[in-house]
């Protein structure tokens, strides 16, 4: 517990994918790190992610990370010695007219410059990757490389992991705010307990605004619930992740298909959103087809925490310890209808559970990673956009090497938290699909 705790050289903020693979690595090296999770390990993205492990993004600043993340993916399951349900089966966005096929195109030019192998592939191509699937599909871009693991087992291995090279993992235990001393990271205050540290990696996903603003921070952040349908198993029909028409599929190593993509993706209207309305207004605009923004439980758990002297405003943290966000029902009934408009052999297939969970997300889609220069001792690892399960492990190893090492393996300049204040953005374009 973190009342004998006391001390440690780094604190990590946040028990997903990134914080656990961040421990990990420190750990591992030698640093005598304390993770602090308010929940439980992967409790929130982390284990409610479709499990694809993707260098096939639509932002190519992301690609970098994703290349370096994919590599360790290769080895993660030896590295942790824990089975990961690891499957290198490629990934394929289908193209359904010259405009999409356009635009994968466009795509490949600095994919490849970035030193990712794509390809484009014809229709009959595309048949012969996954005989069962049917449609009006002209053509794909594949990547090769792309798998797929289990979210379930992912963080809970990195995790174990860290905690046998000496990382110390507090569960159920918020952290609350972070002491400066002399204008530099002093000591973390948790539900339990102060913890001395000259050194925070904030990796709290859809609650690292909340986390960093009280020190003056602003990251501009906003959660996107998203809708998830697992159906009951069946035979092995493929090992690649794809994007149809309103449909994205895996199968799992036990034969269920995980899907997702049938619309209803949701911003739910909050404090962060009302600060944010600004940055986030123009994606939400290009994309109202398939996002939509609705007033309900997180914008009144948050009007709570206004009012002196509540319980919501003393205990903030202990009210948004387990976060399970209501599936987009119409949202399901849609990508199932598709799903089956795909594979006609498969519609049959039962769902057995349905579930959503809040994308954190920034205004350009790349991550916070890296160093704020205004805040000695303060770190951000967040903002993965939709991508963290592929680039956690990434993620948590550049955050080893800042610690430790001369510099990163990568390059970090797309992703330092300066650039939102500078409005230093990547242009994005609109999801057609
Ligand atoms: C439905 C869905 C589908 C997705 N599909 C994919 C996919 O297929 N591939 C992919 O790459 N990515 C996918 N993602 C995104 C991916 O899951 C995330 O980017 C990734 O899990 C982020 O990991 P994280 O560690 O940054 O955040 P999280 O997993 O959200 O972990 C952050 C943790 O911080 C904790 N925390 C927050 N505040 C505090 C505090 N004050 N004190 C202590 N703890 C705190 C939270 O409880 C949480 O457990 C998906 C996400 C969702 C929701």
């Amino acid at each position: 517990m973190p009342q004998q705790e006391q001390e440690a050289e780094v604190v990590i903020i946040g028990g997903g994918i990134v914080g656990c693979s961040a421990a990990y690595y420190l750990a591992k090296r030698g640093v005598q790190v304390a993770l602090i999770e308010k929940g439980d390990i992967a409790g929130e993205q982390s284990s409610r992610n479709w499990g694809w492990v993707h260098q096939q993004v639509r932002h190519p600043q992301i690609i970098p990370l994703a290349v370096m993340s994919t590599e360790i993916w290769a080895g993660l399951e030896q590295e942790l010695g824990a089975d990961l349900e690891w499957e290198q089966g490629g990934n394929f966005s289908l193209g359904f007219d010259d405009e999409d096929m356009a635009d994968f195109e466009s795509w490949c030019q600095p994919a490849h410059e970035l030193g990712l192998e794509t390809a484009m592939l014809t229709r009959d191509e595309v048949a012969g990757l996954v005989p069962a699937m049917s449609g009006p599909w002209v053509g794909a871009i594949h990547v090769p490389s792309d798998g797929q693991a289990s979210p379930q087992l992912a963080t809970a291995a990195f995790a174990a992991a860290a905690e046998r090279h000496g990382a110390r993992i507090h569960t159920r235990c918020a952290v609350e705010r972070i002491e400066l001393s002399a204008g530099a990271v002093a000591a973390v205050v948790t539900e339990q307990g102060r913890i001395r540290t000259g050194q925070v990696v904030c990796a709290a996903g859809a609650w690292s605004a909340r986390v960093a603003r009280p020190l003056g921070l602003k990251l501009p952040q906003q959660s996107v619930r998203s809708t998830v349908v697992r159906t009951a198993p069946t035979e092995p029909v493929t090992t690649a992740t794809a994007w149809g028409d309103q449909v994205t599929f895996r199968q799992d190593r036990q034969g269920r298909f995980v899907l997702a993509g049938g619309g209803g993706a949701v911003y739910d209207l909050n404090l962060d959103m009302l600060r944010n309305l600004r940055q986030f207004l123009p994606m939400a605009w290009r994309n109202r087809r398939w996002l939509s923004i609705r007033a309900g439980g997180p914008l009144l758990r948050d009007l709570r925490t206004l009012v002196p002297g509540s319980p919501s405003r003393r205990h903030a943290w202990a009210h948004l310890r387990d976060i399970d966000p209501a599936p987009h029902r119409q949202g399901a009934r849609r990508t199932i209808e598709r799903f089956r408009e795909l594979f006609p052999s498969l519609a049959q297939l039962p769902v057995e559970h349905v579930w959503a969970g809040n994308i954190d997300s920034t205004p350009d889609q790349a991550p916070a990673l890296g160093p704020v220069d205004s805040l000695p001792g303060f770190m951000f690892a967040t903002g993965f956009s939709g991508h963290g399960f592929a680039m956690g492990p990434g993620a948590g190893k550049v955050v080893s090497e800042l610690l430790l090492d001369e510099g990163p393996s990568i390059d970090l300049r797309r992703y330092r938290f300066a650039r939102f204040a500078e409005n230093d953005l990547a242009p994005m374009k609109a999801r057609r699909r």
